[in-house]
């Protein structure tokens, strides 16, 4: 079998062994003669998969026990607009930092509900960068504070967070467990699972009891986050794939030293690609401020753009996939995600070295 190097955006690539576990159990889960996707979500195998997964977001994340972990279907985009279903309102007001791409998908759905105060607009930058965390003050009268922990299409990644009067939500869906995190700081955290956490299909959210009490309660059952945080998640039927995917990514991630561990394994893939992008003394170019460049998604161009046809030719003769830059920014763009191993970094380095020799 010959795995690619897979740099999609996402869905992305998942550690081989969890495929393997999956593969293994699929037609037979653990002796029960079915799968676990055909069994019932009330059955106790997959209630101890299903709470399994819920204990390893909190003991990854050191979670206080004064926040509830949720799994809800609709991805991070259906979260866009059930946070200010839940959380604003007419007359109430949310700050928001406009950081690219996501952020103003997230803007633009909070606006049907309430009223949304830009505190810094990346605009003027071709949101290439970021405001200083310290520099950032929530309004007196706002409900929360809305960011993106990392521009999957942009590229740039907040490498330290606010401190806000008003509650931290923070969009993490390209970068949620990547690095360790002061969740303490935050009111809710939320992250569409197919780029760190297993396949499509299931959004983690993570929220603070205070929030999930104070939210709107006149709205139906599915939209409210008390119906989940009430119901550990199986008021409905979950998407159970999707769960038991992520409860084994999770137990991936432990095995490769938890969070810090992890971290440590991605910034040492970031800056061999970085490296690879500097080496080439103005071969390839960077578009973002470098104090905020990403770690996960690493967005460059070519210096000479007629040889864009032929540089992504070359990466899917040797096995690279998913190179292509966003159709809105153009270019490469390597998603360098937890599952990716370093040596899908070097791999693409030593291509970058190569062709921009052949080249320059
Ligand atoms: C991919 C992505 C989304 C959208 O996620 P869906 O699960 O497809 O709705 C939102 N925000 C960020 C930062 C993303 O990377």
């Amino acid at each position: 079998m010959a795995r690619k190097f897979n740099f999609y955006a996402g869905p992305s690539t998942l550690p081989l062994p969890v495929l393997e576990e999956l593969q293994a159990e699929l037609v037979d889960y653990k002796g029960m003669g079915l799968s676990l996707v055909e069994t019932s979500h009330r059955s106790k195998e997959y209630d101890e998969v299903h709470n399994g997964a819920i204990s390893k977001v909190k003991s990854l994340l050191g979670l206080p026990d004064n926040y509830k972990v949720m799994f809800i279907q609709g991805g991070a985009t259906m979260q866009f607009s059930m946070i200010p279903m839940n959380l604003l309102g007419p007359g109430k007001t949310s700050n928001f930092i406009n950081s690219g791409a996501w952020a103003k998908k997230a803007i633009a759905d909070a606006k049907i509900y309430g009223d949304v105060e830009v505190l810094y607009d990346g605009k003027d930058t071709n949101y290439t960068t970021l405001p200083d965390p310290s520099s950032v003050k929530t309004t007196p009268s706002a409900e929360y504070l809305h960011i993106t922990s990392n521009e999957t299409i942009g590229g740039i990644q907040w490498k330290s967070f606010p401190k806000t009067e008003a509650p931290l939500i923070a969009d993490m869906s390209s970068d949620i467990m990547s690095r360790p995190l002061p969740v303490e700081d935050f009111g809710m955290i939320y992250a569409g699972a197919q780029k760190n956490l297993g396949p499509s299909g299931v959004t983690l959210v993570i929220m603070r009891d205070d929030l999930i009490a104070k939210a709107n309660q006149n709205l139906g059952a599915y939209l409210k986050y008390a119906t989940h945080a009430d119901s550990d998640s199986l008021y409905n039927t979950p998407p159970v794939f999707s769960i038991y995917a992520l409860g084994k990514v999770l137990t991936w991630i432990e095995s490769q030293g938890g969070l810090a561990g992890i971290e440590k394994k991605n910034r040492e893939k970031a800056q061999v690609v970085y490296n690879a992008i500097e080496a080439a003394g103005g071969f390839y170019k960077s578009p973002v401020d470098s104090a905020v460049r990403s770690d996960m998604n690493i967005v460059f161009t070519l210096a000479d753009s007629q040889l864009d046809k032929e540089f992504l030719a070359g990466t899917a003769e040797l096995g690279m996939l998913g190179l292509k830059g966003h159709r809105s920014v153009g270019g490469f763009r390597a998603s360098l995600y937890n599952a990716m191993p370093l040596e899908g970094a070097k791999a693409l380095a030593q291509y970058m070295a190569d062709f921009a020799k052949k080249h320059g």
